[in-house]
């Protein structure tokens, strides 16, 4: 389709489904919602002020369960939200693990300098600076709300979790900042305040990490997963959830064997393959069912890693304008990442802050970008990321 600038005109009609945002953090964007282009917004919480705004939208613009089934889509006017509930790596110094405090509730002014001196590094002897950030939660009670939250709202995913090497906490803010802070966003981010030399560890945030995946898979919930300078060790332990639970991909020789088995079996017992199949796929396997790698940044060896028939979980790519950095002569590293990862499993994303016109634009952005470098025909392309999303979030294939 063309308009009369022979520029081709977007099709918006099949359905364009966002993997990845924020809009929470701008309250008042929400409000456009309901004349927004895009079909969905996979809308992440991230801290403790976000959830319960995650929640809110979801009432006020949630897709039902009922709307999910419809094969043809037709949901209510205004119905484009689907949640996801989790902690940001940024914020997983802000809790701390109740066993190693008692199951405490709540820690003292001392516990709480121990609890950050033990989670960052460098290890800080500041405690002006120590006291002065937020009071850490326990993690299991957070995970018992997240539960709630997945049990409440059937379609929510888990996110956004991850782990991140790259970034420093922020300086705690000045009595001005406070007072000139923009109203119109949601407490709890970084606001432009100065950032500390403070990194939290790894094994903390780990640890972080593997709770909320662990929970994903009781759920049986997809996963938004954010990864930044941190590609092994984000492989290393999502691999750790399928240890032992990888698919065992048979040799040529014993793929031939294989075949001539089920045939002589097909002949005597109609069956036996089906019961081969049973057998093998028996026992729990404690691993989210689907994972989307958000703004993939990875080198093809990781990605490598993700795609091997072994790999028992289903991973996706997403990949957005706003954070991945796309060469201008279209053969740079994230290109090689998109034309190597297979056609069913990649996803878009806007990762904006802000719902509305803008959003729109940078998913038809990301849309286009996606197609000239998978060389798909723009309409093909919309159905198969359509396709994908619905896959990826609603486990329909
Ligand atoms: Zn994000």
């Amino acid at each position: 389709m063309e308009d009369s600038n022979g520029a081709n005109m977007f099709p918006w009609h099949l359905g364009v489904f966002d993997a990845h945002c924020h809009p929470t953090d701008t309250l008042s964007s929400l409000q456009s919602i309901p004349t927004m282009r895009a079909k969905v917004l996979t809308v992440m919480a991230t801290r403790a002020q976000d959830q319960e705004l995650v929640a809110n939208a979801v009432d006020e613009y949630g897709i039902s369960p009922d709307e999910a089934n419809d094969a043809e889509m037709n949901w209510r006017e205004g119905h484009r939200v689907v949640p996801a509930f989790g902690w940001h790596p940024w914020f997983s110094h802000q809790m701390f693990d109740e066993v190693e405090y008692n199951g405490a509730s709540s820690l003292s002014p001392e516990q709480k300098v121990a609890h950050y001196q033990s989670v960052l590094n460098p290890r800080s002897e500041d405690e002006t600076f120590l006291r002065s950030l937020p009071e850490p939660r326990p993690f299991g009670h957070f995970l018992g709300q997240t539960r709630s939250y997945l049990e409440r709202y059937p379609l929510a995913l888990v996110g956004e979790i991850g782990l991140d090497r790259s970034f420093r906490i922020p300086e705690a803010w000045l009595p001005a900042q406070v007072e000139g802070r923009d109203e119109a966003l949601t407490p709890g981010g970084r606001e432009g305040r100065k950032l500390s030399p403070y990194r939290v560890s790894m094994d903390h945030q780990r640890k972080v990490l593997l709770a909320q995946l662990n929970l994903a898979w009781e759920m049986q919930r997809a996963v938004s997963v954010h990864g930044v300078q941190a590609h092994g060790i984000v492989y290393e332990t999502l691999a750790e959830t399928w240890k032992g639970h990888e698919r065992r991909v048979p040799s040529k020789k014993e793929r031939k064997k294989q075949e001539a088995a089920v045939k002589v079996n097909a002949e005597s017992a109609p069956n036996a393959e089906a019961a081969a199949e049973t057998s093998s796929s028996s026992g729990a396997k404690p691993y989210p069912p689907r994972i989307c790698l958000h703004s993939f940044s990875g080198p093809a060896e990781t990605l490598k890693q993700y795609t091997a028939p072994s790999v028992p979980c289903e991973i996706f790519f997403s990949f957005s304008t706003t954070i991945n950095s796309w060469s201008d002569s279209g053969d740079g590293k994230v290109e090689a990442a998109v034309r190597a990862i297979p056609d069913e499993r990649i996803l878009v994303e806007s990762d904006l802050h802000t719902a509305g016109e803008n959003m729109d634009s940078h998913l038809e952005d990301i849309v286009r970008m996606l197609c000239k470098v998978k060389s798909w025909e723009l309409e093909h392309g919309v159905k198969q990321l359509g396709k994908n999303w619905r896959s990826f979030a609603l486990g329909q294939h």
